[in-house]
């Protein structure tokens, strides 16, 4: 039997290295903690139970959010996240006012939400104002797809990808674009994106008849409920040691944070979702935490060289491949 491996002393732990903001072209808006499933690995914490107004995004933030693209061009991107980021009561208008001011929207589709009561016309909203999908399928077997997120969660799934395929996502079209992203099950880093996008093009076209259109590759953070689940079998340093020893000097010019802002549904600003999640705040210069609204004066070439608030966390994005909400950052992996 192999020794259990001694926890690291804190002195010794590797450092994440400074990094700072770049120039900012992402605006990713979580909308709120409200999903219709409850995932293992949620990094969010997000459940049907999180409905209320502490837990979401009102209406006052998402003019503010649309205010902030009128007022600065050079974001060029909305990426939407939640929660299930449909279930906000103001996502349709945010998506057509956005697409109205030439942007390109992303949303973080968790596709079960399509069989929710007012939902059903989802993929032909989509269709309609030409978004990019993010759908999560961290796996094409049903038994693995429905331990990390809930009994009978795969074949809604499949229904969900028929229904985007029918509308005319999936198939090439680079105006009706469908990504599926994977993450591991448990404390492993992801396999090659490139490798495993072939075995998943393959198993869901012969399997399923579903085409999409790319597959990325994302590492679980060890936040929130996953380092819940990893504290519950006593692996968590283990999975720190993995991501520290694997990582990759190279993914670091490209980690998202560097491009990119993070909107919480309080309208307090971060680096990335899992800063957000952590309150973990990005800092004027001052040290002063940024909201929102404090965009809304200033040139957005103030936020470059701002030091991003790094922690251990920060290593997942930085093992072998690198990881992020595109997917790795270089080309390899585990
Ligand atoms: S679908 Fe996404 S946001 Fe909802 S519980 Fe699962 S991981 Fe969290
Ligand atoms: S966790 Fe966030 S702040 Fe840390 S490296 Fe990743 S994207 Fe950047």
């Amino acid at each position: 039997m192999n020794p259990e491996p001694a926890p690291v002393p804190a002195a010794v732990r590797p450092c994440f290295p400074a990094l700072e903001r770049g120039t900012v072209e992402v605006l990713q808006v979580n909308l709120g903690r409200l999903c219709n499933q409850a995932c293992r690995h949620c990094h969010v914490d997000s459940s049907p139970a999180r409905s209320g107004p502490g837990d979401n995004a009102g209406p006052e933030l998402l003019e503010e959010i649309l205010a902030l693209l009128e007022a600065w061009p050079a974001l060029r991107t909305l990426d939407l996240t939640g929660g299930a980021p449909e279930l906000n009561p103001g996502f349709r208008r945010l998506v057509r006012a956005a697409r109205g001011l030439g942007r390109t929207v992303l949303v973080r589709h968790n596709l079960t939400i399509q069989e929710e009561p007012g939902q059903e016309d989802l993929p032909a909203f989509f269709a309609g104002q030409g978004v990019v999908l993010f759908c999560s399928l961290p796996c094409y077997l049903p038994e693995n797809v429905d331990l990390q997120r809930g009994r009978g969660v795969f074949e809604k799934s499949l229904r969900a990808l028929r229904r985007l395929n029918e509308a005319g996502f999936g198939r090439g079209d680079g105006g009706r674009e469908l990504h599926l992203v994977y993450n591991p099950l448990g404390p492993s880093l992801p396999p090659p994106q490139e490798r495993l996008e072939e075995d998943y093009r393959e198993a869901l076209r012969s399997r399923y008849g579903i085409t999409f259109d790319r597959l990325i590759t994302i590492t679980n953070q060890p936040i929130h409920r996953f380092r819940e689940d990893l504290e519950r079998q006593d692996r968590l340093e283990d999975y720190y040691r993995l991501l520290e020893e694997n990582f990759n000097a190279a993914t670091l010019p490209h980690v998202m944070c560097r491009g990119q802002l993070s909107v919480r549904w309080d309208g307090r600003l971060y680096d990335c979702d899992f800063n957000l999640v952590q309150d973990l705040p990005l800092r004027d210069r001052g040290g002063r935490p940024l909201a929102l609204t404090d965009l809304l004066e200033r040139d957005p070439r103030s936020l470059e060289g701002l030091p991003i608030a790094v922690a251990r966390h920060c290593f997942a994005c930085t093992a072998g491949a690198g990881s992020s909400c595109g997917g790795s950052l270089v080309e390899g992996g585990a």
